[in-house]
């Protein structure tokens, strides 16, 4: 039995960065996967979201060229065709990721993982076969799940996103339960599409993370384009009922209200990926969200056994799982790194984008910092201008006395792309008086931040 240096159970992004960065400071890596390399992210998650995104915000522009002088005949929307083109970028990046991993010389193992001990491995290979593996170090990326939502009534069903990720047709009508931010895109996708959507969220607003100025912009948005939110509300029942297919009860501000949908999405509860792993067996605990309890050099308290990614039902973003992976690598091979969840940056593929780092406004004042904030809206941006894309705006909050960045909060277009300088300036501890008087392209989007530093 050959021993290799750090054997990763889950090769989704944060087993497959790990396995690189192992590769890459010398030493042999091997992944076990019992799926598709990729993980949630690649083949269920992010990429599959955000390619129908796309052709939703292609429908948007087609619809919005004639401003420019160019009418293309009316859009029809081909659903399957819209399906297929996320299946081929799919599998053109699953195999990008596979391709990067043999050019490192990573072992994969189509297999499934189970510990026997803090240094062997049961590895059960798909045609039932069982073999030992025996690692120096072993890396836990099995990341988590949705929970099987098996109701089903009539015409009607219940599903989860990944479920809606592989529909066959445009919901008529489509009640989502959650506002954060998969709730939020998906809201997008199926609103733009045609369908009836409405929304569930237990907060008083959507995506409780992000500034309420941008959220107040966002559902603005939303509602404009007919959905319906709910907020301060919970689903209390759902049964089948006739033309919508199913009737959920919803408990809104203490009141009960039913609606009507041919979908219920439940986008918010996953479940780490633990069971039958063997972790119990070999001493590794669980947090209080049931993920698996690391350190900030991913450990968990079993010597030679880190965890990484979703399966920690900590940051449960491709964003964050990158980095553990990245540090997990790392400290197996000898080195002493730690992880700085400080300067997250997100993204919400919405019409419009909402992204964000840091603390909102109301964060900030809760933590007692003195706040100063600058805005600057979109409207006023040239290249949102020319791009026919004017709602929104850049939201900066510092703490006034040492110009520290505390959050930065925006809305409008690819405004994912906009974020990332923000994470920069806060991970270096810049200040906003530092981005004021950064050279930035004009005309660009990105002037909206500069042009909001400046001002504060
Ligand atoms: C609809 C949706 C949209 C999302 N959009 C975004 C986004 O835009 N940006 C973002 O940053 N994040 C997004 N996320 C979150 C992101 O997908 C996850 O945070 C990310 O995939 C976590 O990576 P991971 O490697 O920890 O786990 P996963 O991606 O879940 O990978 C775990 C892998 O382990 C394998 N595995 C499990 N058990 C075993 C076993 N016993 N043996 C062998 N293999 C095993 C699984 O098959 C899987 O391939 C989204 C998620 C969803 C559901």
């Amino acid at each position: 039995m050959d021993e290799r240096d750090v054997v990763i159970i889950g090769g989704g992004p944060a087993g497959y960065t790990a396995a690189i960065r192992v590769m890459q400071l010398g030493g042999k890596a091997t992944i076990i996967e019992k799926d598709t390399i990729g993980g949630i992210c690649l083949n269920h998650g992010c990429i599959p979201t955000v390619a129908l995104a796309r052709a939703v915000e292609l429908l948007e522009m087609g619809k919005n060229a004639k401003d420019y002088g160019i009418t293309y005949k009316d859009a029809t929307v081909d659903f399957k065709k819209m399906m297929s083109k996320k299946e081929a970028v799919v599998r053109t990046l699953v195999s990008g990721v596979k391709q990067t991993l043999d050019a490192y010389g990573v072992e994969v193992i189509e297999a499934t993982g189970k510990l026997i001990s803090p240094s062997l491995i049961e590895v059960q290979l798909k045609d039932g076969t069982k073999k030992e593996q025996e690692a120096r170090k072993i890396i836990i990326s099995t990341g988590a799940q949705y929970p099987k939502v098996s109701f089903s009534g009539g015409v009607g069903k219940v599903i989860n996103p990944i479920e809606a990720l592989r529909l066959n047709e445009i919901p008529k009508s489509i009640l989502i339960v959650g506002g954060g931010f998969i709730g939020a895109v998906f809201v997008t996708i199926f609103s733009k599409l045609g369908a009836k959507v409405s929304i569930v969220e237990e907060s008083s607003r959507m995506l409780p993370q992000v500034d309420k100025e941008i959220v107040f912009i966002l559902e603005k948005e939303f509602k404009d384009n007919d959905v319906k939110i709910y907020s301060k509300a919970r689903v209390m029942n759902i049964e089948s009922g006739k033309e919508d297919g199913l009737i959920v009860l919803i408990n809104v501000k203490g009141e009960e209200v039913t609606a009507g949908a041919q979908y219920v999405l439940m986008t918010e509860l996953r479940e780490a990926n633990i069971d039958g792993l063997g972790l119990r067996e070999v001493g590794v605990e669980l947090n209080k969200k049931r993920g698996i309890l690391v350190n900030e050099r991913m450990e968990t308290g079993v010597p030679g056994i880190f965890a990484v990614g979703d399966v920690t039902m900590e940051h449960m973003w491709t964003t964050v799982a990158y980095f553990e992976g990245m540090t997990a690598g790392e400290n197996a091979m000898g080195q002493n790194s730690k992880i700085d969840y400080r300067a997250i940056p997100l993204w919400i593929h919405s019409i419009p984008q909402v992204s964000c780092v840091g603390m909102t406004e109301e964060m900030a004042v809760a933590e007692g910092y003195q706040v100063k904030v600058g805005r600057f809206p979109f409207a006023g941006n040239g290249m949102a201008t020319v791009l026919g894309q004017r709602i929104g705006m850049v939201k900066v909050i510092m703490e006034e006395r040492y110009g520290e960045i505390l959050g930065v909060h925006m809305i409008g277009p690819r405004t994912g792309d906009l974020i990332g300088e923000a994470a920069l300036a806060m991970k270096v501890e810049g200040t906003l008086g530092e981005i004021a008087k950064t050279f930035h392209v004009h005309p660009s989007l990105s002037e909206a931040l500069w042009e909001a530093a400046r001002g504060t």
